[in-house]
């Protein structure tokens, strides 16, 4: 082998390296950080086709089909399947260089083609990577196209979502897909005066399945039949019994086509199912309502309460007993994180639900992130935060990454950060724990089957942070103070 000297392409001193790492966590650089324009470092936030990819998998016999580039597509399965820890099933016709000069039409036959003669699916939704949004490729012309070609069948169920990255993230995709499979699947089923007496749940884009799990078990105790849409708990966490299934769980198409009859739809995340639900509001019979996500024992009473006042049936002893047991869970806790200051980042509807959360348990939240949102969310997170003397000294950052959350750190301490995996270099830089709620979590295993909403949800949140804190205490102590009990 022959022997060669790499040259840097910039020499840097070791003073310079220390200087420059000091530097970068004063107020100063902060400042700088803070004036950035054009560049964004670390963002909270997925692509838009990651969120449809969601919906578009939650549905019985569905096959996500990728209208784009095939890394996209990879990054989409991969964050999935690390996150989940399961395989995340989805095809793509693999957009190449040809494609950006000529168009994709020629890519989605043949991946259509391809896909439905392997996989039999009973749906395939398509959506899109940036590429063809690029290129402007008409998705409604090309659908239709290989349909009267024959290259699937006119039967086939084919909804589709234009999901372009650069307008939007993984929350906004899943709005497109939920709104476009929803439309596919419900057109020409609504009968005037017919009611299927079922709840139509939408949970919005949520990694976690134990919380989906926790809407069912609610649910049934309260005795109230639902259809949840898009339902990823069986999808993304199936039992090892040694069989790959290629369509494990999701929503029944027939439930799906069903719901606009149903006697009430409720979504739990606000900015998540935006268009969906302006949609539903035209169209579906029954109540609509938004609620934010159950996170803590008030935001779980209020949608308990709505459940028992939509379906006329009382809250059972069994939930109350829950509620009791929370609220015991919180009083025995409450001295480890009250008076704590937390930063939070993540998607506006967690964000909402977590903030809710701290400021119950008279916890601070001091700085609030979120990667991806608008002046109403501000406005709303604001109001949150003003209604409880622990919200009073936050800051709401909107359109921020977690480089300027290093900052913020750095420049202006907090005892913990709650966040997904992204957020654990700012949390490192810190010295503080991170929290890991939200998408998506790869570097620790089972969150994601441990629900972080309803009363066991409140139970199994502050259980985690209160003994973070306490085994801080023991690995941080002095021999003194290191007691056997706390
Ligand atoms: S931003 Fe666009 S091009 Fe990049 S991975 Fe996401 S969808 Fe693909």
């Amino acid at each position: 082998m022959s022997e060669c000297t790499l040259k840097k392409v910039t020499e840097h001193s070791p003073e310079e390296i220390e200087r420059v790492k000091e530097w970068i966590n004063t107020e100063d650089y902060k400042e700088k950080n803070f004036d950035r324009k054009a560049l964004v470092v670390n963002p909270a936030h997925a692509c838009q086709p990651l969120g449809a990819q969601m919906v578009a998998t939650a549905f019985e016999g569905s096959l996500p089909f990728v209208h784009g580039s095939q890394g996209c597509a990879s990054y989409f399965r991969s964050t999935f399947s690390r996150h989940y820890r399961e395989p995340a099933a989805a095809t793509c016709d693999a957009m190449t260089e040809d494609g950006a000069v000529f168009g994709g039409q020629n890519n989605l036959f043949e991946g259509l083609e391809n896909a439905y003669a392997l996989y039999k699916p009973k749906m395939m939704p398509v959506y899109t990577t940036c590429m063809p949004e690029v290129i402007g490729d008409d998705l409604t012309a090309f659908i239709r196209n290989a349909k009267l070609q024959g290259h699937i069948p006119e039967e086939l169920p084919t909804p589709y979502a234009n999901t372009p990255s650069f307008n939007g993230t993984h929350i906004h995709g899943y709005d497109s897909m939920m709104l476009a499979i929803l439309k596919y699947l419900t057109e020409g089923q609504k009968v005037e005066g017919k009611c299927t007496g079922k709840l139509n749940l939408i949970p919005g884009f949520d990694g976690n399945t134990g919380n989906t799990r926790e809407y069912k078990r609610l649910l049934e105790a309260m005795d109230i039949p639902y259809t949840v849409m898009a339902d990823t708990s069986e999808v993304f966490d199936t039992p090892c019994d040694g069989t790959y299934k290629l369509y494990a769980g999701g929503t029944k198409l027939e439930d799906a086509a069903e719901s606009i009859n149903g006697k009430a739809t409720i979504s739990l995340q606000k900015y998540s199912t935006l268009t969906t639900m302006k949609w539903i509001g035209k169209e579906y019979s029954g109540a609509i309502e938004t609620m934010p996500m159950p996170f803590g024992v008030k935001k779980t009473d209020e949608f308990l309460m709505k459940l028992s006042e939509m379906f006329g049936k009382p809250i059972p002893e069994k939930l109350k007993e829950e509620r009791g047991l929370a609220v015991d869970a919180m009083t025995d806790a409450h001295q480890y994180l009250h008076g704590k200051k937390f930063a939070v980042v993540g998607d506006p509807d967690y964000l909402i639900g977590i903030v809710s959360f701290l400021l119950e348990m008279g916890a601070i939240p001091h700085h609030v992130l979120c990667s991806r949102a608008t002046k109403k969310f501000s406005k709303e997170m604001q109001a949150l935060l003003d209604s409880s003397p622990f919200g009073q000294g936050c800051t709401v950052y909107i359109n921020k990454d977690l480089w300027h959350m290093r900052s913020l750190l750095v420049t202006d301490p907090v005892d913990g950060i709650i966040g997904d995996t992204h957020a654990k270099w700012a949390a490192r830089d810190a010295k503080i724990p991170l929290f890991r709620i939200g998408f998506p979590i790869i570097d620790r295993v089972n969150l994601h089957r441990s629900p972080v909403i309803g009363y066991q949800g409140a139970i199994n949140i502050l259980t985690m942070i209160a003994n973070k804190f306490l085994d801080i205490k023991d690995e941080t102590c002095e021999d003194q103070w290191f007691e056997m009990m706390r």
